[in-house]
């Protein structure tokens, strides 16, 4: 999903009117109903501007950014009755210092996509938080992890790949909500619309009540009058989706990226999952990775090594210069600073911070030497060279 301000081709600072006539604008130009209209356009702008134009709902997305949306989309943050629930939610998540990111990371800016991207070793915690996230009311969508091999090129300098997955997706006959198009919902006549329901049990120390799910009606309070026939009232179908993910550049071996709500479907219009793509590198022929620094071998001949030269090294910005000294030995290195790999963190302080590129020379022995050289060296030897 793209940022609300881009669908409707407005700026941040837009004032009402300024949304209300992009809305109008746009509306005409896609609407299904017309010659070359796009009904999943349409929607998109239907969306953008039900939240851009009203000021409250407008103001928790500049804060909070489109999983609010997404939530009132659906119907509510899985499980909380209104956006007033789950403003207060987030606002606890924020106190809590967890690092929950809303920003939708797919089309996202490139500081939102460091905050997703977490190493094998922080998992743990990671995982801890990502739970916070569900809720037990409704049956959210399964996340997806995948592992993704790229080339060391294409860590270095980031890219974007179309990836497919077999997974639950919204049902777009009935926009996930499971009722036939045209029919209501009726209220869940087990829990009378609560979504959930009280048991008691009776036992030596008293009676104990307890409250779960609804099984009738999975916790939404109400049933379809008729269900979807295309996805039997789920809300879902399973479908091949083709995705289009976002790499950094400077992504690390063994690296995750979140990708917010790209994994399974929900059923019933629930909230989706998450897709989590591990990045595995495969090797270079000619540089060695570690950490941000890159490591290559460079052969001069005897001569460059005594004498001196400038010689020119494969770099991944291309042939650089360097400058061998005279005197120069085999297994030497020399740091050509700031030719690495970019630190992703650098994207979020604007300083695109680099590590280091070593080059390590060695020395290339002649075996077949001409009648010259073998004469040259002969005299260089009884000059005690
Ligand atoms: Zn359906
Ligand atoms: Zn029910």
């Amino acid at each position: 999903m793209s940022d609300y301000y881009e669908i409707l081709g407005i700026n941040k600072n837009a004032s009402i009117q300024e949304i209300k006539q992009a809305f109008r604008n746009l509306a005409q130009k896609y609407h299904p109903d017309k010659k070359g209209g796009n009904a999943e356009k349409f929607r998109e702008i239907n969306e953008a501007y039900q939240t851009l134009s009203d000021a409250e709902k407008r103001k928790m997305y500049d804060q909070y950014g489109p999983a609010f949306n997404q939530a009132q989309a659906k119907g509510g943050f899985s499980g909380f009755d209104n956006f007033r629930d789950w403003a207060s939610w987030a606002e606890a998540m924020k106190e809590n210092g967890n690092k929950f990111d809303f920003g939708d990371f797919g089309f996202g800016n490139l500081g939102d996509l460091f905050e997703n991207i977490f190493s094998r070793d922080e998992d743990s915690s990671f995982r801890g938080f990502r739970k916070k996230t569900k809720s037990p009311f409704q049956k959210q969508g399964k996340d997806i992890e995948i592992e993704l091999a790229i080339d060391f090129r294409e860590a270095v300098f980031g890219t974007e790949k179309e990836i497919k997955l077999e997974k639950y997706v919204k049902c777009d006959d009935c926009a996930g909500l499971g009722t036939e198009p045209g029919t209501k919902f009726n209220i869940c006549p087990q829990c009378g619309g609560r979504g959930q329901i009280l048991t008691s049990q009776n036992t030596f120390f008293g009676t104990f009540q307890t409250s779960s799910i609804c099984p009738e009606c999975r916790g939404q309070g109400k049933i379809p009058e008729k269900k979807c026939k295309k996805c039997q009232g789920k809300g879902r179908i399973k479908n091949l989706s083709k995705i289009k993910i976002k790499i950094p550049a400077g992504i690390g071996q063994g690296q995750t990226i979140k990708f917010f709500q790209q994994g399974e479907a929900g059923e019933s219009g629930a909230i989706s999952g998450d897709l989590y793509v591990t990045v595995l590198i495969r090797t270079d022929p000619e540089f060695i990775r570690q950490g941000n620094d890159i490591f290559s071998q460079k052969e001069i001949s005897i001569s460059q090594a005594i004498l001196g030269d400038k010689i020119e090294i494969k770099t991944i910005d291309g042939f650089l210069k360097l400058k061998i000294p005279p005197g120069t030995s085999s297994g030497q290195s020399f740091k050509l600073k700031n030719k690495g790999i970019i630190y992703l963190s650098s994207f979020k302080n604007k300083i695109k911070e680099r590590g280091d590129h070593i080059v390590k020379i060695k020395i290339k022995i002649p075996k077949n030497l001409t009648k010259k050289q073998k004469k040259l060296l002969e005299e260089l030897k009884q000059e005690g060279l």
